[in-house]
């Protein structure tokens, strides 16, 4: 069935809610407010009932693939389930009514949940020092590079490069360039891993510092990690690590204990929060000691006499990065997980999420080429390459899932792997929901051995069929107009 559009179930006079009446005099709109800001028209909203509205957003919802529908295993996206007690908490009434502009003595408990939200991550980070103010790992990035960068300033000497492996996330190289450094990639060695040797090569006065994920995203964990950080500090410069997905090292590893001097963790992934079209997303950064002057201001503290106050009093400061303080919402919800979770929880997730994806693993490994065979993490990257013979692309396998009920993985990053499918299923998801999963992608092997146009053409069953990316890439449609009707 066709989903008509708002504008088309509308009927003159249907209405939504019924607003109580009015107790204070009309007021006189022509008198009160400029006339060039008067609409001289009516404003053509399409006039409906609650139900019409509510079936028809639900009706939309059911249309994509979304991680309350089904399966999303979106390789470093982390697409893990958002618990909705998490959502219920954010919505508190003393919560979303608060100005973010109130004083700080009448925001006491918001300024106390950041100071302890704050207090957790650098348990979890092993720092001193965090920012809860970047609204998304790639301004996390940025926040990190850039008190870096003043902490080199403050040494007398900013210096030019920052090397990166070229397994990094595509943020990575553009907060290098944002933060006034020449990005400079280095390749992996053969295991898929930082090569100390190409490393040794970049070490001097002019390197700032290096950006590295770990787990890489090849899934892999970088045991040379400890040695990365003494080479780097040796000639004064810095390790900053990528922690958007840090679903692998909850209450295991703490990346201030293998020598990172700058963190930051994505919200919107490791720690539940709805990420994508679900809302805003958070990227706090965790800092060594030494850099802690630098971080963005205000800052939460907590006084002697116990009041926690936003903190101004930074001359060091980078200055401020956001609007008001972060995503606050965002913080509700990332701190009622780790609280509802708790340390040995925190630390299961981790193992939980390992043992999915090496289980995962386990069943695919015979069907698909794994091109970096060290032991994964919290996700692992397979090639397509093997069915490339039949004609058939990554691509496909993708948009074929999607007829099966499932999302497809990430896929053509990270860049070192041909034809790449990225798989993260998360701590979140049933032994069941994995074997299907795993069903699926053998059944579709099978399909492109035997029946390539059939991939091809696929999705067959979804109510929108193969898009022209390309296209809806360079000629976006985002608002509606009557010729597509
Ligand atoms: C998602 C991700 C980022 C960027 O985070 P955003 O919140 O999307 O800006 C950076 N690095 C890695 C490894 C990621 O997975």
């Amino acid at each position: 069935m066709k989903t008509k559009l708002l504008w088309e179930l509308s009927k003159e006079d249907r209405i939504g809610i019924q607003l109580p009446k009015r107790k204070v005099p009309e007021c006189n709109l022509k008198e009160n407010i400029q006339s060039s800001m008067l609409r001289d028209s009516d404003n053509e909203l399409p006039q409906l009932s609650e139900p019409q509205v509510i079936r028809h957003f639900i009706e939309l919802s059911t249309k994509n693939h979304h991680v309350d529908k089904g399966f999303y295993p979106l390789g470093s996206c982390t697409m893990k389930f958002n618990p909705k007690l998490n959502e219920r908490l954010a919505g508190n009434p003393g919560f979303i009514n608060l100005h973010p502009a109130a004083p700080d003595k009448l925001c006491q408990g918001a300024l106390e949940l950041m100071h302890k939200l704050g207090e957790a991550f650098c348990k979890i980070g092993g720092h001193t020092a965090i920012t809860l103010q970047p609204a998304a790992g790639a301004q996390g990035e940025f926040a990190g590079l850039s008190m870096i960068r003043r902490y080199h300033e403050h040494m007398g000497n900013p210096r030019k490069k920052v090397v990166m492996p070229d397994s990094s996330h595509g943020t990575n190289p553009a907060s290098i360039v944002f933060s006034g450094w020449q990005p400079v990639e280095i390749k992996s060695g053969c295991d898929g891993k930082i090569d100390l040797k190409t490393l040794e090569k970049h070490l001097d006065e002019d390197l700032a510092a290096v950006m590295i994920t770990n787990p890489n995203t090849l899934g892999i964990f970088e045991s040379d990690i400890k040695k990365v950080a003494e080479m780097l500090h040796s000639v004064g410069a810095q390790l900053y690590m990528d922690g958007a997905n840090m679903n692998a090292l909850l209450g295991i590893v703490r990346p201030g204990d293998l020598g990172i001097d700058a963190l930051h963790f994505n919200l919107h992934k490791t720690f539940s929060t709805p990420h994508g079209g679900g809302g805003p997303g958070a990227g706090p950064v965790s800092v060594a000691e030494h850099l802690a002057q630098f971080l963005p201001q205000p800052i939460v503290s907590l006084s002697d006499s116990g009041e926690y106050k936003l903190d101004w009093d930074r001359p060091d400061s980078m200055g401020m990065l956001q609007a008001f303080w972060g995503s606050f919402g965002v913080m509700v919800k990332a701190y009622a997980y780790i609280l509802s979770l708790g340390c040995d929880g925190l630390r299961r997730v981790s193992e939980d999420a390992v043992l999915n994806s090496n289980y995962l693993l386990s069943m695919l490994r015979d069907y698909y080429e794994l091109p970096y065979t060290e032991t994964p993490m919290h996700e692992f990257v397979l090639s397509g390459e093997v069915v490339k013979k039949f004609g058939v692309k990554t691509l496909d396998i993708a948009k074929r899932l999607l007829d099966y009920g499932f999302h497809a993985p990430t896929i053509y990053f990270p860049l070192i792997v041909h034809e790449a499918l990225m798989i993260e299923p998360t701590e979140t998801e049933s032994k069941e929901t994995l074997e299907e999963f795993a069903d699926a992608m053998i059944a579709i092997k099978k399909e492109a051995e035997t029946d390539a146009k059939l991939l091809h053409d696929a999705p067959l069953d979804t109510p929108i069929r193969r898009l022209d990316e390309v296209k809806a890439n360079r000629n976006p449609i985002l608002k509606w107009k009557d010729s597509l009707k």
